[in-house]
């Protein structure tokens, strides 16, 4: 696949394992305008780990990332938590103790952390047009498979 974040992003929600975390966050860390903010080496990483982390359980908790709920009189409406995305928004309370950080200083990390996950959401998106592609590809040719 040509986008390599992509594609270990791809591997690390199928198979959860250690490795590929591990590579999603050095390679999201290589893709991050390091000189742009100026912020310390080491919290780049964590800010780099808790946004793989975040796309990783980014369902939300309330409809499993359906963004539908079924109510009270079994009537299907649009999920009220994540209001029909499917994706969690992580409270800040529970960032900032993800990151070891308060006020301010998470305050000037919020760029930081949206430049990452835009850099994901690119990421995921490129490597799962390129799979869709090749699926319908394979769907439109079956005899030459
Ligand atoms: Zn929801």
């Amino acid at each position: 696949m040509a986008d390599p974040l992509g594609a270990v992003l791809w591997r690390l929600a199928g198979s959860f394992d250690a490795q590929s975390f591990h590579k999603a966050e050095t390679l999201l860390y290589n893709e991050m305008d390091v000189e742009h903010f100026t912020v310390p080496r080491q919290t780049l990483l964590r800010v780099c780990r808790m946004a793989v982390q975040e796309w990783l359980a980014g369902s939300c908790r309330v409809c499993n990332g359906r963004g539908m709920i079924v109510d009270a009189d079994n009537k299907r409406r649009r999920c009220p938590c994540c209001r029909g995305s499917g994706k969690w928004q992580y409270p800040a309370d529970e960032r900032m103790t993800m990151l070891g950080v308060c006020g301010d200083k998470f305050d000037k990390l919020i760029p930081v952390l949206d430049e990452a996950a835009m850099i994901l959401e690119l990421a995921e998106g490129v490597v799962t047009g390129q799979v869709s592609f090749q699926l319908e590809r394979k769907q439109v040719n079956p005899l030459k498979i």
